[in-house]
């Protein structure tokens, strides 16, 4: 099998007819609990996975940026002069954007050199994985360094996130950018979303035997615009309603005056919000005092809450979650913003090809498209190639 590393190499110089001076890359990233919970300053617990996605840069002695992806079939150009959220479309928005917002973070982008970018991943796009975060990731590490602007990756993920907000227009937090820059082998990113503090935490899944098992439900979650900006909007009208500036300050323990306050549905939101935090927070506790095998039941729950309160599951999602408890996983849940895309079962090493198997039956029972099922392990951040 040729190296993807080789593949990239060979793309920049079929491109752009010479040799890339170095190659850059970050991962995808998978959340293994804390749902919506970013954008209301919670905690969220993400990690890198080993799925990444690969970029060969050559620096220009004028100011043109260019860039293609084995993702696209179009070469896009643009003169750094011309670089501004107005004039960033499709999907090189996302890389673009990225140069863009460094501007934002004290480039001078008057003085920097053009640059020639090619890309490749392998990472699956639209499936909850960030194929989004790798790729800006990526180009912030890649133009920190070649740029030599010195930002530390704390920052690089501000940076890939208002690239995100700004030039692509994606309300979204900054979980992705954390985990694809902060990540690192077999372990997890901790982070608290209203100070932006992280902590590596120690996962021990090889050690204790286990996988974790994504189900990509093929269910495109490129519809779910609307329902992540109304449950955004809900979130935010409990807040109001509640006094609070964030869901953040909401405990468990005030969800009975919240549920004399708020209309039964907002209640609900709210509650799986505030429940989530605290599940989140156990899951750490749980993680370092008692180890991976027994975080299964934090899993489960926070599928329940997410299907029950939160309403963002599919059919599919439930399916796949629902199959996994049954047959060995010691818990599952769906992951991402919701209304499609994956789930993620905890399984050991031994019952994942049976899992697999029952997964594959029970999709096709119910007449739903085969889900692609594949092991991801916890990998390092964006890094140097
Ligand atoms: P997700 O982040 O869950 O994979 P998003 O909709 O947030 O899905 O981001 C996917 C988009 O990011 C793609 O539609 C494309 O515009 C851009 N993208 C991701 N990976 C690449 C890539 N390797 N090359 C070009 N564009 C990419
Ligand atoms: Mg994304």
């Amino acid at each position: 099998m040729t190296d993807i590393r080789d593949e990239v190499r060979a793309g920049f110089a079929e491109t752009f007819g010479y040799e890339p001076s170095g190659l850059w890359s970050a991962p995808g990233r998978v959340n293994l609990i804390g749902e919506h919970t970013d954008y209301n300053e919670g905690f969220v617990l993400p990690f890198a996975i080993n799925r990444r996605t690969i970029l060969a840069l050559g620096l220009r002695s004028d100011r043109m940026l260019r860039i293609a992806s084995s993702f696209a079939d179009e070469l896009v150009e643009l003169d750094l002069s011309e670089l501004d959220t107005d004039n960033l479309h499709g999907w090189s928005a996302y890389p673009l954007g990225v140069a863009w917002a460094l501007g934002e973070h004290g480039a001078d982008l008057a003085a920097v050199p053009g640059f020639d970018i090619f890309i490749d991943s392998d990472v699956p796009v639209g499936a909850g994985l960030s194929s989004s975060a790798a790729i800006e990731s990526a180009v912030a590490l890649a133009l920190n360094d070649v740029w030599h602007l010195g930002l530390d990756r704390r920052t690089l993920a501000r940076v890939g996130q208002l690239a995100e907000n700004k030039a692509v227009g994606a309300p979204t937090g900054i979980m992705d950018q954390s985990a694809s820059l902060l990540g690192e082998t077999d372990s997890a990113v901790f982070l608290d979303c209203r100070t932006l503090e992280s902590e590596v935490v120690d996962l021990g899944f090889a050690a204790a035997g286990l996988e974790l098992l994504i189900i990509d439900t093929g269910v495109s979650h490129s519809h779910a615009t609307g329902g992540y900006a109304d449950r955004r909007a809900s979130c935010e009208l409990g807040a109001k309603l509640l006094g609070v500036t964030s869901l953040r300050e909401v405990t468990v323990d005030d969800l009975p005056r919240a549920r004399e306050v708020l209309d039964e549905v907002t209640f609900r939101r709210v509650r799986h919000i505030v429940t989530e935090n605290e599940r989140v927070l156990d899951t750490v506790r749980t993680l370092r005092e008692k180890g991976p095998r027994a975080i299964g039941d934090l899993l489960d729950a926070s599928h329940r809450s997410m299907r029950d309160d939160f309403e963002i599951s599919v059919p599919e999602l439930d399916l796949a979650v629902e199959t996994a408890t049954m047959n060995g996983a010691l818990g599952a849940r769906m992951t991402g913003g919701g209304f499609g895309g994956a789930a993620i079962a905890l399984v050991p090493t031994d019952a994942v090809s049976r899992l697999q198997v029952a997964i594959d039956g029970a999709f096709a029972e119910h007449g739903f498209g085969q889900p692609d099922t594949f092991v991801v392990s916890a990998a390092k951040g964006a890094s140097r190639d």
